[in-house]
C-alpha cells in the first residue's frame, strides 16, 4: 500500500499529506548520506536525507506526532541545500517534501521571532527599503568593517553586511549591443536590489553587450523563496503571483536571474501554484521563461572584454547546481575574461552553511559546516571567490573577513562587467 493510502487523519489536507505519494520514491538506499552537510557534520541519521524522510513518513503513517520536538529539530536543522537531490538514483524530489513538511510544521507551531521578523520585512517594499537604507549607511559609512571585527553573532552580521560590498573598481560604462537576442526582463530581487546594486547594473550591461534588449517589469518583487523554505507558503504564494503579473506585463522573452535561490524558486511556481486553477498555467509559463544570468550570457558567447588579471576560484551555489542542475555557465563566463585564471575549489558543490537565514537561526552548525571550505578556499591561491547567490556572497565572505583572510567574494557577472568596462 502505498504511503498516500495510508495518511493519517490527524495532518489530513497538509501540505506534507499533499506531498506524501513521494516519499514511496526512496529506496533507503543511502547513497545520498555522504552528500548531506548536516549528515557530514554530525554523523546522526536522523540528519540525514534518508533519516529525515523516514520522520517524515512516520508523521504521514501517524506513528510521529507533527508537533514532536525531535522531529521539528531534525527539520530545522536541514539546510534545504538539495545536494541529496543530485545524489538521489531514485529522483526523490527532497526539497519539495522538505518545503511541504515545514509549512505543515508551521500550521501547529509558530515560525521563530527572527525567521518571521525578516519574512515580513522581505515581503515588504517598505520596511525592506528602510532596512536596506540604514544597512547602506553603515556599510558606506566604514561602520560595518569595523564592526566587522567583533566576536560573536552581532560582528557576523556586520561582517555580512561588509561581504556586500563589491570588490572591484566600479567604473559604469556606455553598454551598446544590437538587441537581436530577444527581449530580457531582470529579477531585481530583495536583497539584491538592496544590497547588491552593483551586481544589478551589471546584470543589465552585460545583458546588453551581449545583444539582449532589456525589458521592465517595474511590479516585481520578492521571489517569495525565503518563505517557502521556512514553511509560510501562503505568502511564497502570493508573492509569487505578484511577480507572474509584473513579468507578464513586462513582455519580456525570458527573465534573468542573478540570485541562484530566486531563479530555483521562480522555476517552481509552477508547483507552489499547481492547485490553483487561475494562475497554475500562468505560473508554469513565467517558471519556463527563467533562466540563471549566467545561461543566457553563456548562450551569446560571451563577448570577450579586456584582462582581469588574477586568480578566481568558484564556488557553486547550491540552488544553482543541485537545484537547478546548472553547471557549466558560470565557468564559460569566467573562462571568457582574458587574464583570469580560474583555480580549482575543491568540493565546490558543498553547502557553504549560509542557506538562506539558516546562518541567523542555526548559527553554530552553519559555522561548522562553513570552516572546511574556508580552509579549502585558502588552498587554492585565489584572491577572489566567484558565486551567483547573495546568501552565498555574504556567508563566505563574511567568514573570510572575521577569520582575517584578503580573499573576498564577487559575482561572476561583476568580473565580466569588470572586464567589459575596462575595455571601454
Ligand atoms: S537538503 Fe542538504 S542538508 Fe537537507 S537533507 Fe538534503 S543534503 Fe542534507
Ligand atoms: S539516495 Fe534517494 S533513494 Fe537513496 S536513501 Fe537517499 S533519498 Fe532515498
Amino acid at each position: 500500500v502505498s504511503t498516500a493510502a495510508r495518511v493519517s487523519h490527524l495532518i489530513d489536507n497538509s501540505a506534507l499529506a499533499t506531498a506524501a505519494h513521494s516519499l514511496d520514491l526512496c529506496v533507503h538506499c543511502g547513497f545520498c548520506l555522504q552528500a548531506c552537510p548536516t549528515y557530514l557534520a554530525l554523523s546522526d541519521e536522523n540528519d540525514s536525507p534518508r533519516g529525515r524522510l523516514l520522520l517524515m513518513r512516520s508523521v504521514v503513517e501517524g506513528d510521529l506526532s507533527i508537533n514532536d520536538p525531535t522531529l521539528q529539530k531534525h527539520i530545522d536543522r536541514c539546510l534545504g541545500c538539495r545536494a541529496c537531490e543530485s545524489a538521489c538514483p531514485s529522483g526523490v524530489p527532497y526539497g519539495h517534501l522538505l518545503e511541504a513538511t515545514r509549512a505543515t510544521i508551521a500550521t501547529t507551531r509558530p515560525i521563530p521571532l527572527l525567521a518571521r521578523v525578516t519574512l515580513t520585512v522581505m515581503a515588504s517594499r517598505v520596511l525592506r527599503g528602510m532596512l536596506f537604507f540604514f544597512a547602506r549607511l553603515l556599510r558606506g559609512s566604514g561602520i560595518a568593517r569595523w564592526l566587522s571585527r567583533v566576536p560573536g553573532k552581532p560582528g557576523l552580521a556586520f561582517a555580512m553586511l561588509e561581504s556586500t560590498r563589491c570588490p572591484l573598481p566600479q567604473r559604469g560604462y556606455n553598454a551598446v549591443g544590437n538587441g537581436t537576442r530577444g527581449r530580457v526582463a531582470t529579477l531585481t530581487g530583495c536583497v539584491m536590489a538592496g544590497l547588491f546594486e552593483a551586481t544589478n547594473h551589471a546584470t543589465e550591461r552585460t545583458l546588453v553587450v551581449n545583444d539582449y534588449q532589456i525589458a521592465r517589469a517595474p511590479g516585481q518583487g520578492c521571489c517569495g523563496a525565503l518563505h517557502a523554505h521556512a514553511g509560510d507558503i501562503e505568502r511564497a504564494r502570493a508573492l509569487a503571483r505578484r511577480n507572474i503579473e509584473a513579468f507578464e506585463e513586462s513582455g519580456a522573452d525570458a527573465i534573468a536571474v542573478n540570485a541562484a535561490g530566486c531563479a530555483a524558486m521562480m522555476r517552481d511556481y509552477g508547483q507552489l501554484l499547481e492547485r490553483d486553477a487561475t494562475w497554475r498555467a500562468r505560473a508554469v509559463t513565467v517558471a519556463a521563461k527563467t533562466r540563471d544570468i549566467t545561461e543566457l550570457l553563456a548562450a551569446s558567447g560571451p563577448r570577450t572584454g579586456s584582462a582581469i588579471p588574477c586568480v578566481v576560484a568558484y564556488d557553486a551555489p547550491c540552488h544553482l547546481v543541485h537545484a537547478q542542475r546548472v553547471t557549466r555557465p558560470p565557468l564559460v563566463i569566467l573562462q571568457a575574461i582574458p587574464g583570469l585564471v580560474v583555480s580549482a575549489l575543491p568540493d565546490a558543490d558543498q553547502c557553504c552553511g549560509g542557506a538562506g537565514i539558516y546562518n541567523l537561526l542555526e548559527s553554530s552548525l552553519s559555522r561548522e559546516i562553513l570552516t572546511p571550505k574556508l580552509a579549502t578556499i585558502a588552498r587554492t591561491g585565489a584572491t577572489l571567490i566567484a558565486t551567483g547567490n547573495p546568501g552565498c556572497i555574504m556567508q563566505i565572505g563574511a567568514g573570510l573577513l572575521h577569520a582575517g583572510s584578503r580573499v573576498r567574494c564577487v559575482h561572476p557577472v561583476d568580473l565580466l562587467d569588470a572586464s567589459y568596462a575596462e575595455a571601454r
